[in-house]
């Protein structure tokens, strides 16, 4: 029954003089993600972006890839009618009413809009008429121009465009408008759901993962590859880096009193993600912390990770509860992904009872004890991490 789509965007309208990059992202993002599935014909028109179907496309595979794309707040599946003769107008529109709405006991107001004035009825005619028009044809259905339940669209151009159901898409910032950050990605449930809340808000994503092999298996790390697969459905492709974190737990481990040792390496973490992130032009780091959940994130510990960071550190989920981030992950699909019982590093190398009150001139003084041999190891770390390249485009 439909041919195309018309995407509604909210927030992107209202950006003044940079509309029009929002816009074209926007239309840029809607035609990369829908390349995978065939040609669709996408323009942008008058405030929203129209999609044109190729012959034979798949419905619903259709709507599940624009509702990953952000800066669509709606999604409107479009009947389209050949031709703007006004008899054919109004049986089509009848039909579509007819095949859409099998219980037709519901108020409802026309919308119209004609792109020309050339168009000899006018838009409020066009209303009247068809409203009328479909009273006769349905009965049942009755006129609410203040709260109607359903908002019939149409809008004459070449052809007629008639749509009245409104999906919802992710809202947000079409990706890339906002620039880059480095997300911090762990097997688990938090970061996948921090790095797809910045994406969110319009910025491309890099990640970094500290695998420590054998400590941390190949289905660990494999772990980490499908969970940055998932929210690159949203966030567009991401280059995974792959850090061999091994000698440097090690050494801290041997090293420095044992209920710093989460603090110290979380420290160099950052340390590293942050070397990625300016080497690759990304303006923050992004990470899946949450106030209190565990002693990693006491606001005194979180406090000792962020010393050693000169970038932003964005924590989008710092005043999540559990349940609420766990909600969000369920409804971006990571959630039964994050729960497969493969440790990360961070699980076997912790304390039986870590500092929750960590000092910073302590943890500094700690750290001085690894001047031997730590810058070296921080090297060849950066130097053998594995890149891959993540795209759900293939
Ligand atoms: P998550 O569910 O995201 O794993 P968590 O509750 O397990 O978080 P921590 O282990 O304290 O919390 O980690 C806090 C944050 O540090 C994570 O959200 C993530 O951003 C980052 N992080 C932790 N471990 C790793 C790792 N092995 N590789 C990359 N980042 C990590
Ligand atoms: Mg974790």
């Amino acid at each position: 029954m439909y041919k195309a789509f018309l995407l509604k965007y909210a927030e992107i309208g209202l950006k003044g003089k940079n509309r029009n990059v929002f816009e074209n992202a926007l239309r840029d993002q809607v035609q990369f993600t829908l390349a995978r599935l065939g040609e669709y014909h996408v323009v942008r028109e008058q405030g929203r972006i129209f999609v044109e179907c190729p012959d034979g496309f798949d419905y619903d595979e259709t709507v599940d890839a624009l509702k990953t794309v952000f800066g669509v707040w709606g999604i409107c599946p479009v009947v389209v009618i050949e031709s703007t003769d006004w008899e054919e107008i109004t049986t089509g529109t009848g039909r579509y009413i007819e095949q859409f709405y099998e219980d037709k006991n519901f108020t409802f107001k026309v919308e119209a809009k004609r792109a020309s004035k050339q168009y000899p009825i006018t838009s409020p005619e066009i209303c009247a008429r068809m409203g009328e028009y479909l009273l006769h044809r349905f009965p049942e259905m009755k006129v609410d121009v203040h709260n109607p339940k359903v908002r019939v669209h149409v809008e004459v151009r070449t052809k007629t465009y008639v749509y009245s159901q409104i999906i919802p898409g992710p809202g947000g910032m079409p990706v890339g408008t906002g620039g880059k950050a480095m997300l911090l990605l762990s097997g688990g449930i938090d970061s996948p759901v921090a790095g797809y809340m910045i994406a969110k808000r319009g910025v491309a994503i890099e990640a970094t993962y500290f695998h420590a092999p054998p400590y941390t298996s190949e289905r660990a790390k494999q772990k980490v590859v499908d969970l940055a697969r998932i929210i690159s459905a949203y966030t567009g492709p991401i280059r995974l880096h792959v850090v061999n974190f091994t000698d440097i737990q090690l050494y801290i481990y041997e090293t420095c009193p044992h209920e710093e040792l989460t603090i110290i390496m979380r420290r160099y973490m950052m340390r590293i993600a942050e070397h990625f992130a300016k080497k690759d032009g990304c303006l923050g780091l992004i990470t899946g912390e949450s106030i209190g959940q565990v002693a990693s994130q006491t606001m005194q510990s979180l406090n000792a990770t962020n010393a050693v960071c000169e970038l932003p550190v964005f924590r989008p989920v710092i005043g999540f509860d559990k349940q609420e981030i766990v909600a969000v992950a369920e409804k971006i699909g990571t959630f039964e992904t994050s729960i497969e019982p493969f440790e990360d590093c961070c699980t076997i190398f912790v304390a039986k009872h870590p500092v929750t009150k960590p000092v910073l001139s302590a943890i500094e003084k700690s750290e001085k004890l690894l001047a031997e041999r730590m810058d070296e190891l921080v090297r060849t770390a950066v130097e053998t991490t594995e890149v891959i390249w993540i795209s759900t485009n293939g």
